[in-house]
């Protein structure tokens, strides 16, 4: 029977090892960008994931990689550790199924790990290289990385390269391989500031952009709950527990507020880690394991764990406060209702948080306020009668209390009589 890979030219054993892990088709992306970069095209993909835009470049790569070679000919890079170590466990998974033949070696190289060792294993020339640029950059400059024979560089996550200050490192790796570079970016958005980048080294890309209804079924409902700024970390903890998740991420925008809300949680009794850039890289790496594991019910974590990462059966996401920049929640919310499940994304809501529900509305986010009552979540309805609560940017804010009729004029009087006093004092 004909694989519904064929016809994306990906050669017999690449497609075997597909349907031996059970993918019966290609994705949109895949659809789109695989034959192009085949041909050697320079690509840009806008997606996002979960779209499988990691397999949309690992496999035309894959089929690309000569394995009698022994040199390094594809480079990609990801902007955190975790990020490339999945596209690695990617990479593994059609490996493992591919005839002994046809196994290319590949290396993940990531900051966090011991260098020397790193360096003593390069000893056998990777074909593949997958990791981090500032890693990758150090062994090359140190010339115990050689990527000068590499003609194909992936750089993922490209606008996150962008914001963490990584393009420079990309840059350099890309100047160290060789000249006819094939460059492949993909990015869930594609800013003006990378465009001097995307120029000076890809010539006529095609620009393949997959909207994001496309990737995952997104059946994500969006629920505000309505909360105080002083009573934010008990709201915190009542919702967890009332939502009884099969597998939480509690995001918030510091690691300050993450440690203290894994802080309070854990001395709630409840069963919860935490994920932020100061956790030292091998406990950040143990955390995803037992992440996938599901071995504990929340991780509360920095946007760090927003993109990228793909972590299966995340059931809900609790936004404990907006982020700042607002494309981040639809990352953050992303993290759920993956593979065609349905997922819960609930954000703590204040007050001052009305503009970013406004801006959020814009972009047709469909928010529902709800609370917990008598077991089970409902719809916030204030009854315009009782609060003279308004529909306000999707949210029901309570109308100015009423001030007594003859309430001013009796202050100003007694504000008047009140200076009279202090006159007489005085004099
Ligand atoms: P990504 O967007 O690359 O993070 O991929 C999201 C998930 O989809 C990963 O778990 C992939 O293993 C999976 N995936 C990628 N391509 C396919 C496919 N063609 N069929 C089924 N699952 C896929």
């Amino acid at each position: 029977m004909k694989s519904p890979f064929e016809r994306l030219k990906i050669n017999e054993s690449l497609q075997t090892a597909l349907s031996s892990i059970g993918f019966e088709r290609p994705t949109d992306i895949q659809e789109r960008v695989i034959p192009g970069i085949i041909n050697g095209q320079d690509m840009i993909g806008q997606s996002q994931t979960g779209s499988g835009k990691t397999f949309a470049f690992l496999l035309p790569l894959m089929h690309r990689i000569d394995i009698k070679k022994d040199e390094v000919q594809a480079v990609i890079t990801a902007p955190t550790r975790e990020l490339a170590q999945q596209i690695y466990n990617e990479f593994l998974k059609i490996s493992e199924h591919m005839p002994e033949d046809k196994q290319i070696r590949a290396k993940a190289i990531v900051g966090g790990t011991d260098r020397k060792r790193m360096a003593e294993k390069l000893k056998t020339v990777p074909q593949l290289v997958i990791g981090t640029p500032g890693r990758i950059k150090d062994l090359v400059n140190a010339q115990e990385l050689v990527v000068f024979t590499a003609n194909m560089l992936v750089v993922d996550e490209a606008d996150q390269m962008l914001d963490m200050g990584f393009i420079e490192d990309v840059d350099l790796i890309a100047s160290r391989m060789a000249n006819e570079l094939q460059m492949m970016v993909f990015s869930a958005t594609v800013p003006e500031k990378l465009q001097p980048f995307l120029k000076k080294y890809m010539q006529n890309p095609k620009h393949v952009h997959v909207e994001p209804q496309h990737i995952t079924a997104k059946d994500i409902k969006h629920v505000l709950i309505q909360t105080k700024h002083n009573d934010k970390l008990p709201t915190l903890i009542k919702t967890a527990r009332n939502y009884n998740p099969y597998f939480a991420i509690i995001f918030a925008n510091t690691k300050k507020a993450v440690d203290e809300i894994a802080d309070a949680m854990s001395a709630e009794g409840m069963s919860v880690e935490r994920l932020h850039g100061d956790i030292p890289p091998r406990t950040r790496k143990n955390i995803m394991k037992r992440v996938q594991k599901a071995e504990f019910q929340f991780l509360v974590a920095t946007d760090l764990a927003a993109r990228g990462i793909d972590i299966k059966g995340v059931s809900h996401i609790i936004n404990y406060e907006f982020p700042k920049d607002l494309d981040f929640y639809v990352h953050r919310a992303g993290r759920t209702g993956r593979a065609g499940m349905s997922g819960i994304c609930a954000s703590l809501y204040e007050q001052t948080d009305q503009h970013s529900v406004q801006k959020l509305k814009e972009k047709k986010i469909v928010f529902h306020i709800e609370q917990y009552k008598n077991g089970e979540w409902v719809p916030v309805k204030p009854s315009k009668k009782s609060t003279g609560a308004k529909e306000q940017d999707g949210v029901y804010v309570p109308k100015p209390r009423k001030v007594k009729p003859g309430y001013k004029k009796k202050m100003d009087e007694q504000k008047k009589k009140l200076m009279k006093k202090k006159r007489r004092n005085i004099r």
